[in-house]
């Protein structure tokens, strides 16, 4: 056994966790980098980019933008409305901090070995690896959406949707005000997008059931009308697949842990895996004392508030969905209603405090 604990996967998770357990840990990655694909946007709250520097000793070079509030607007409407964070979000430069999370793991005496796909994981810590059997006292799944050895292992959760994000960066002559617009459109159902405006570049999302380079064709031609943008170079076009499900109270069988978008831990509408990833290795790192076995009974504690968060916001989302039917109804009743300043109080539970919000503003 080269090191006690076995991380699969080199993501924003398992690198997370390593650069927090160094010395105990081997992470293999499938590809021939960690860190990769890079297809995410990067939005978190203040208080999770804390968390992360706390963890990691990480600072304020990976942050990439700040912002206050959010506008959410329907395309071909001139209203927005508006949410109000009590303490910003933060964009992050996402392939910078998993370079810098590999470098802080390495440094802390972790093995990255690259370029090793684990074909199985047993519940007794028996990992498969090109074909080589190695036992750990602890295995953390970090596989990402993939979800291929905790479906197996029966411990993702239960997945209700499969959604893919896609997005453009862009340059443009001249990009709109610093800030985050959502967008939601009447012709396209199950869908919503975002513009991004920081650092004098434009990131141009959405997030959709199928058919994501034919939409984001039409969110750029809607984009550029209705911000008037005069674009001067695609960056680049990336994305990946975002599972939306409800995770296990007891994300663990055996000596086996999954974490991040493999323990299904995606807070919905904001994309917010980095969320869940960021409370499960606070939680482990306040339970494990390496190479002794993680408390799990600790763990479990300590994580019981993030999973019920998680839980009830795709609860209510779905409720929301159920009721109004796309996203762009909803905002374009609350419009509608003169409903346009929300005080939202945290990113963290954004959909739980705007639907206090609104109850007050209603009642
Ligand atoms: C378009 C888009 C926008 C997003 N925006 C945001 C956002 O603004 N804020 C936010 O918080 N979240 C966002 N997310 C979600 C966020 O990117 C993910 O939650 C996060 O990347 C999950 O990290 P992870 O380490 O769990 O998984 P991943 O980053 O997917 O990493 C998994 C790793 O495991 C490796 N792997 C898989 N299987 C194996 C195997 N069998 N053997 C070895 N290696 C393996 C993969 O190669 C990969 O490197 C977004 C996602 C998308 C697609």
């Amino acid at each position: 056994m080269i090191k006690p604990i076995a991380i699969v996967g080199g993501g924003f998770s398992g690198l997370l966790l390593a650069s927090v357990l160094g010395d105990e840990v081997v992470v293999f990655e499938e590809h021939d980098k960690v860190g990769r694909p890079p297809h995410c946007t990067g939005l978190v709250s203040l208080r999770t980019f804390r968390s992360i520097s706390r963890l990691t000793g990480i600072g304020s070079e990976v942050i990439e933008g700040y912002f206050n509030e959010l506008m959410i607007k329907p395309l071909s409407v001139d209203d927005y409305v508006v949410l109000k964070l009590s303490e910003p979000v933060v964009k992050l430069d996402r392939v910078r901090i998993e370079e810098l999370l590999a470098n802080i793991a390495t440094s802390k005496g972790a093995l990255i070995k690259v370029n090793h796909v684990v074909t199985k994981v047993s519940p007794d810590g028996t990992v498969l690896v090109k074909n080589q059997v190695g036992r750990f006292s602890t295995v953390f799944i970090a596989e990402g959406s993939s979800l291929r050895l905790c479906k197996f292992l029966n411990l993702c959760g239960k997945v209700i949707e499969k959604l893919v994000g896609a997005q453009y960066l862009l340059k443009c002559y001249k990009c709109p005000d610093e800030g985050i617009y959502v967008l939601t459109s009447s012709k396209l159902t199950k869908f919503f997008g975002w513009l991004i405006s920081y650092d004098k570049k434009l990131l141009l999302g959405l997030i959709t059931r199928k058919d994501p380079s034919i939409k984001l064709k039409y969110l750029l031609k809607m984009a550029v009308k209705e911000f008037n943008l005069n674009i001067k170079e695609v960056i680049k076009v990336f994305g990946g697949p975002i599972v939306i499900g409800y995770p296990r109270l007891v994300p663990y069988l055996g000596n086996v842990f999954a974490i991040g978008d493999a323990a299904l831990m995606v807070k919905p509408i904001s994309g917010g895996g980095l969320y869940g990833a960021v409370r499960q290795v606070m939680a482990i790192s306040k339970s494990f004392n390496p190479p002794k076995d993680l408390s799990k009974s600790k763990y479990l504690r300590l994580m019981l508030t993030t999973v019920l968060n998680i839980y009830s916001q795709i609860k209510l989302l779905r409720l929301i969905l159920s009721t109004y039917g796309t996203y762009d109804s909803l905002i374009r009743s609350l419009i509608r209603s003169g409903i346009k300043d929300v005080k939202v109080i945290d990113y963290d539970n954004h959909l739980l405090n705007v639907l206090t919000n609104l109850v007050k503003l209603l009642t």
